[in-house]
């Protein structure tokens, strides 16, 4: 062909060339080889946690145009799980309970094995996680101190609750031969498994309101049980990541007044590895549309921007965190 300069190889290679143009990623961290896809594990998915992660991912993916990172969540056995998983590299962060990540960077129960963990870094702290027990109205269970001689489920190894439910029966002098029988279900099988009856009662340290309990809670008769006395008055005031809570009445059917409770501060962790670039963007995507975060969750509906910069944060805060916090003047 001649006179027009139109050579079929000449347009391929045009083709091609600008199909690479468009592919290539127009943002520096993706230039710089940085990781782009990140996972955040959380928990079961009938708790907070999954939407927790889902909400921190959905926001961060709107400006994946900008700045080019990928979020994904993860269900998972909760807390314990999530801070191992993080360490061996098999997940980028993690939702993790307050009492969790302090035992987590000083080595301390389940991660005595393992030893303090000094690269866990914090990123925000979320919402507040209630120490939830919730009994079959006919076991007669009102109060945590009716635990004795029932069939209870101490959650699933790796979750949260396992991990304050530990706490609370050192605090309260049990063993596992307190009760008629234990189970280690996971959150998603034990309101099934209460109103089955095979256990009476079942605990969670989890956001309010949330799936599972209402599950529970409309399946067949059952309440919320208080969680005090002087062997929890004493844990809390033993512990800087607990404090009281009151979980408030109607939330939930057949509990129309107030629980008395304690609990902790749900938190969101990852590792010293991870750059400092992605920390920042999600940090920021979630505090620049903290009114539509709050709208996200009803756990959320509260959550302020100065506590979740710092409240419930036992590991060093992760260097991208701190710079959002400190251009926003929310830290010095
Ligand atoms: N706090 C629970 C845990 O650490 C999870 C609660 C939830 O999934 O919302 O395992």
């Amino acid at each position: 062909m001649t006179g027009t300069g139109f050579k079929p190889r000449t347009a391929l290679a045009l083709v091609l060339f600008m199909c690479i143009v468009a592919l290539a990623p127009a943002h520096p961290q993706a230039q710089s080889g940085e990781k782009n896809f990140i996972s955040i594990g959380t928990g079961s998915v009938t708790g907070v946690y999954y939407p927790a992660g889902g909400s921190i991912c959905h926001l961060l993916n709107r400006g994946r145009r900008t700045h080019g990172i990928r979020c994904s969540v993860e269900s998972s056995s909760g807390s314990a799980e999530n801070i191992k998983n993080i360490r061996a590299n098999e997940i980028d962060f993690g939702v993790v309970q307050s009492d969790t990540q302090y035992q987590a960077v000083n080595g301390l129960s389940v991660f005595a094995d393992d030893g303090p963990y000094d690269d866990l870094r914090a990123v925000m702290s979320l919402y507040f996680e209630s120490f939830t027990l919730v009994a079959r109205t006919d076991s007669n269970i009102n109060s945590i101190n009716d635990l004795p001689g029932k069939s209870v489920n101490l959650g699933n190894p790796g979750s949260g609750q396992r991990g304050t439910m530990d706490s609370v029966m050192k605090a309260m002098g049990w063993t596992e031969d307190t009760f008629a029988e234990v189970h280690e279900l996971k959150a998603s099988e034990q309101s099934r498994a209460l109103c089955d009856g095979v256990i009476d009662a079942m605990v969670y340290t989890v956001g309010h309101p949330n799936a599972s309990i209402k599950e529970a809670t409309a399946l067949c008769d059952s309440i919320l049980a208080e969680v005090t006395g002087a062997e929890i008055s004493k844990l809390v005031s033993d512990n800087h990541y607990y404090s009281f809570v009151t979980i408030p009445g109607g939330m939930y059917r057949g509990t129309d007044y107030d629980i008395n409770t304690f609990g902790v501060g749900a938190t969101l962790v990852t590792s010293a590895n991870m750059s400092e670039e992605v920390v920042y963007e999600m940090v920021k995507s979630v505090f620049d549309n903290i009114e539509t975060f709050r709208e996200l969750h009803p756990a959320f509906s509260d959550v302020d921007t100065t506590k979740m910069a710092s409240e419930g944060l036992s590991a060093p805060i992760h260097p991208g965190a701190i710079r959002y916090y400190r251009e926003k003047g929310i830290i010095k």
